[in-house]
Parts: structure tokens; C-alpha cells; sequence
């Protein structure tokens, strides 16, 4: 491809509605422009670069067995009334009528749609197992749409869903597809883990998350540094912690008074301990309904840990007026002992002894509180976020906290889908059963984005080179000296016959400007022909990565990259 004859509109200045840098960097350099909200359009190297992770999405998931559909990007109310979706998706779901008054919806996610299918086709277990996938374009109507290609409203999805006929059949298409993963994204050439993902009313330990590793993800992983332990923040959990020491005498409990005293760290100043012999108690509103939440004073509570020990559909924080609504008791001096709303602790509580809590009155706190003797509580479990002086929870060894975009996610679905929407088979004993599901997705546009946020410099993109737009450019710095252009358009022949992938910046533009643009659109390597080639004969190959650069005669050039570039994509 030419330069000349792209549209490769690159700009200058990072245009100011660009908050993450793969936004500013895809709008600089050309690769995708806002239509509107969370809507982009994908110009011909923002769509070569889906394209490169889509073929490898492809040859993974066609390997590892499932087979590409192609399902309705608007789909029919009906089946998402079945499902029991269409009232509680919320509005995330984008809804309209057609001309005829019929509900439909544009596809947020297809498990619906591709249920409804293999209801109607496949009756038999000699049908399983079963396991489709799409890459298509997908809609959500997100209320604050942000982050260019990472959060879109309309993005660019592989989704895959397995049929099986038994448990332990499921349970082996899910190891099945955690492998295709782990190619997947090895073979686009990032840096990522699959870590433990929360499944919430479903249980078990069939979610995983595939996150790249990015300083500037938004979600935190928990990763061990020495096994292979790896868990969401919402999931992760810390090892077990010991037992109540026996000899520790428990002291009477006594009030004290705390003026004015109500955060962590004025308590624990005023008192002369530390946090952690103190116990804060948080009111969490479960659907609505107040409960206290104990953890020790440098913890904190993670919702989704609440949320699945209680059963709810949702936990907030309580404000300070929906606290005192419910104790009356100003924010900062609550306390477990005489509380009247039902209360749950972290298990790190349960061995803490002699405690400092609120004492349920402005301006006083309690000493030396423990749970047992003093008060009850209802649940004792895991309901803290861990943190970095945390133990990993199978070795004991240091967990590390790091942060990662979410590019992929699996999940055992099990039989709510099969159930919802009644579809059965009938097994080798004439049994009608209701399918086990899967479902597989991988952000395909995100992707993208995720490898821009991990890859690149204040010059822009450095493009992992399996999923780079083009693997090489090549700059004729002179397309008015008639040597160096030879030079250039010969050499741009030889790399497309060694089956390069290779852009020629023939534009009549100054070095400078083709400097700065090859660095901005992340292509891995660059090749030079200008003055040293009119000089001595000799071409530039530069490594976008490093920055080494090595000058070969031009006759070598075509093959030193075939032979780097070969055994780089092996
Ligand atoms: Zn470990």
C-alpha cells in the first residue's frame, strides 16, 4: 500500500475529548474517528488491526473446534421476554419498534438468540457437543460512554457459546476454551493473565477474566509471585487468617470518649494504636435493606463479596443520612455492641481480640470490644478487599497487586438459559435434559485498545507485530531524486514478494514529518532510503520497539526482514 493513496488523516495534537492514551492515540493517528457518543468509525488501519486480532480469534476458536455463525445484530423482544432479560437488562438495552409496532432490540449479547437456534435444530445428544461463535458488532447503551475503543457503545465482539450434554463434558469445553484463550492473546503478542473472575449466583470457579497487563487498566489484579494464583479484585481472596490466639486475655470493655473523633486514623491517633486493633462497622443498603458490615480498620468491604453472601441483586453504601435513618447514630460512632440492624463480619474480625468499635453514641468509642462475649453477629466470612501485605491463599507466598484491561472473559452459564427458554435434548437413555452452556467472549475492537495502552511511547503506538496494520514502512525520504525513489520502489517490491505486509511513505512531505508519523502509527519496523543510500549503498532497518537500527545493502534488506519477521510471528 502507498502512503500516497491511504487515508491516513494523522494529526498533530491529541484532540481534547481523548481522556486514555489508545483514544488519543487511535484519533492521532488516524485509525478511527466519532461518529457520536461511544460510536466510531473505523478507518483502513484502525480495521487492519481488528482484522489481525479477528484472523487470530478465528484460527484459535475454529482449531480448538467451535464453528463461526453469523446471528441478527436486532433481535425480536420475544425471546428476551422468555429469558426473563427484556425487564431486567435495564437500559443499558437498547429498545425500539419497527414499523409494524414489534419490540426488537439491538444485541447487547446473544445468548438468546443462539439458544432459540439450537432449541429448534438439535434434539439429540448425537448433536452435542456443540460450540458456535460470531465477531460481530455489538450494542450497548452505555450512560457515559467513554475511553475511545474501550468503552464504547458499539464495539466489535467475538462471542461464543457451547452446548453440552453433561457436566463433566461442559467442564472439558471450558478447558477447551481457556487454552484457545491463552493462544489467542499469546499470539497477538501481549502481556496477560487469566485470572479468577466472580460468578455470582452461579458459584463454582468457572469464570475466568483474561485481562492485558496495563498500568493504566482499571481493574486490579491479584496475582501471586510465586504460584500460578491469579484472581479479580472482587473474587481474590487472602489466605486463611490464623486461629485466636488462646492466651490473649480478654480486658473489660470500656467506654471512651473520642471528641469530634469519627475517621480511622483520627481514632487511632487520639487512642495511640493503629489501625488495625481497630473494627470499623459500614451500613450497606442490600436491596434496599440496611446491614452492618464489620472489617478491621485498614480493610475495606468489597461489595460483590456482600452482595453474593447475602443473596442480593444489589448493595450500595448508605449515606450518612440513610445511617442515621437506620441506627441513629451519627456516621463515625457506630459499633456492633446493641446494634439493631442485623450485622456480618469479616473473618479477620472473628480473630481480633480486645477491639476499639464505635460506641453508638456521638463522641464515644469503645474499648477492648470482642465478638462473642460483647456482641453477635449473624454471617462470619470474606468480605474484605485484599491488599498487598496479603498472603496468596493456596501457597502463602506474596501477592502482588497489578492493574489490567478486562479483553476476554469465559463462563459456565450451566442450564439458565436452557431452562429459561426450554431447550432440551434427549440423552442416550431417551431422557429429555436441558443443554449445559458456556459462553466465551473476547472484546475484539478492545483488544486493540488494550494493546495500545500496553504498548507504546510519547512518540504513539508500538504495535505488537502480529496484530501491527502493517508489519513494515518503508520511507523513500527523496521521492524527487530519481536513485533513492528506484531505490525505494524496488526494494518495496521485493519485501511484498517475501510476503511483507509493507506500507511505502512515497508522499512528497519533509523526513521529518514521515519520521514522526511512522512512530505514531506503531508500525515495528521501519526502513529507511535516503541520504545513506545515495551515499554508501546502505538502507535502515529501525525497531520500533527498541529503537536498534542496523544498516544492511539494499539487495539484503527484503530477506534480513523476511528471516526477522518469520521467526518472530513462529
Ligand atoms: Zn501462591
Amino acid at each position: 500500500m502507498r502512503y500516497s493513496q491511504l487515508l491516513l488523516p494523522t494529526l498533530k495534537e491529541t484532540p481534547a475529548e481523548a481522556e486514555v492514551v489508545s483514544h488519543k492515540l487511535l484519533l492521532r493517528a488516524g485509525f478511527i474517528r466519532k461518529i457520536t457518543s461511544g460510536v466510531y468509525s473505523y478507518l483502513p488501519l484502525g480495521l487492519a488491526a481488528v482484522r489481525k486480532v479477528e484472523r487470530i480469534v478465528r484460527e484459535e476458536m475454529n482449531n480448538a473446534g467451535a464453528q463461526e455463525v453469523l446471528l441478527p445484530m436486532v433481535q425480536p423482544a420475544d425471546l428476551w421476554i422468555e429469558s426473563g432479560r427484556w425487564e431486567k437488562y435495564g437500559p443499558e438495552l437498547l429498545r425500539f419498534k419497527d414499523r409494524h409496532q414489534r419490540e426488537s432490540c439491538l444485541g447487547p449479547t446473544h445468548e438468546e438468540v443462539i439458544t432459540d437456534l439450537v432449541r429448534r435444530e438439535v434434539h439429540s445428544y448425537r448433536g452435542l457437543p456443540l460450540n458456535l461463535y460470531q465477531i460481530q458488532t455489538k450494542f450497548r447503551d452505555e450512560i457515559r460512554p467513554r475511553f475511545g475503543l474501550m468503552r464504547g457503545r458499539e464495539f466489535i465482539m467475538k462471542d461464543g457459546y457451547s452446548f453440552d450434554a453433561s457436566e463433566a463434558e461442559a467442564g472439558k469445553t471450558y478447558e477447551t476454551m481457556h487454552y484457545a484463550y491463552h493462544r489467542i492473546f499469546s499470539r497477538c503478542g501481549l502481556k496477560f493473565r487469566a485470572v479468577e473472575a466472580d460468578t455470582g449466583t452461579i458459584g463454582g470457579s468457572f469464570s475466568h477474566e483474561f485481562m492485558v497487563l496495563a498500568d493504566t487498566g482499571e481493574d486490579t489484579l491479584v496475582i501471586c509471585r510465586k504460584c500460578t494464583y491469579a484472581a479479580n479484585m472482587e473474587k481474590a481472596t487472602a489466605m486463611e487468617p490464623a486461629a485466636p490466639s488462646e492466651e490473649v486475655a480478654l480486658l473489660p470493655l470500656a467506654k471512651k470518649e473520642t471528641p469530634g473523633k469519627r475517621k480511622v486514623e483520627a481514632v487511632t491517633e487520639f487512642l495511640g494504636i493503629t489501625p488495625r486493633e481497630l473494627v470499623k462497622t459500614m451500613v450497606y443498603l442490600a436491596d434496599g435493606k440496611p446491614v452492618a458490615v464489620l472489617v478491621r480498620g485498614d480493610h475495606e468491604v468489597q461489595p460483590v463479596k456482600l452482595k453474593n453472601l447475602l443473596g442480593a441483586i444489589d448493595v450500595e453504601l448508605a449515606d450518612d443520612k440513610q445511617v442515621f435513618d437506620a441506627t441513629g447514630v451519627p456516621t463515625g460512632y457506630l459499633g456492633p455492641v446493641g446494634l439493631t440492624i442485623p450485622v456480618v463480619a469479616d473473618r479477620e474480625v472473628a480473630r481480633m481480640r480486645n477491639f476499639v468499635v464505635g460506641a453508638n453514641e456521638k463522641n464515644f468509642h469503645c474499648l477492648n470490644a470482642n465478638l462473642g462475649r460483647d456482641f453477635e453477629v449473624e454471617r462470619v466470612a470474606d468480605l474484605r478487599m485484599v491488599t498487598a501485605e496479603d498472603r496468596c491463599p493456596l501457597c502463602g507466598a506474596e501477592l502482588e497487586l497489578t492493574r489490567g484491561i478486562e479483553v476476554g472473559h469465559i463462563f459456565k452459564l450451566g442450564t439458565n438459559y436452557s431452562e429459561a427458554l426450554n431447550a432440551r435434548f434427549l440423552d442416550n437413555e431417551g431422557q429429555e435434559r436441558p443443554f449445559i452452556m458456556g459462553c466465551y467472549g473476547i472484546g475484539v475492537s478492545r483488544t486493540v485498545a488494550a494493546a495500545i495502552e500496553q504498548n507504546h511511547d510519547k512518540d504513539g503506538i508500538i504495535f505488537p507485530l502480529p496484530i501491527a496494520p502493517f508489519q513494515v514502512v518503508l520511507l523513500n525520504l527523496s521521492p524527487n531524486d530519481e536513485a533513492i525513489t528506484a531505490a525505494a520502489e524496488g526494494l518495496y517490491t521485493a519485501l511484498a514478494k517475501e510476503g511483507i505486509e509493507v506500507l511505502l511513505d512515497d508522499r512528497d512531505e519533509r523526513p521529518g514529518s514521515k519520521f514522526k508519523d511512522a512512530d505514531l502509527i506503531g508500525i515495528p519496523y521501519r526502513v529507511t532510503v535516503g541520504k545513506s543510500f545515495a551515499q554508501e549503498g546502505l538502507v535502515e532497518i529501525r525497531k520500533r520497539a527498541t529503537g536498534e537500527t542496523v544498516s544492511l545493502p539494499l539487495a539484503q534488506v527484503a530477506a534480513e526482514l523476511g528471516a526477522r519477521i518469520r521467526a518472530e510471528l513462529a
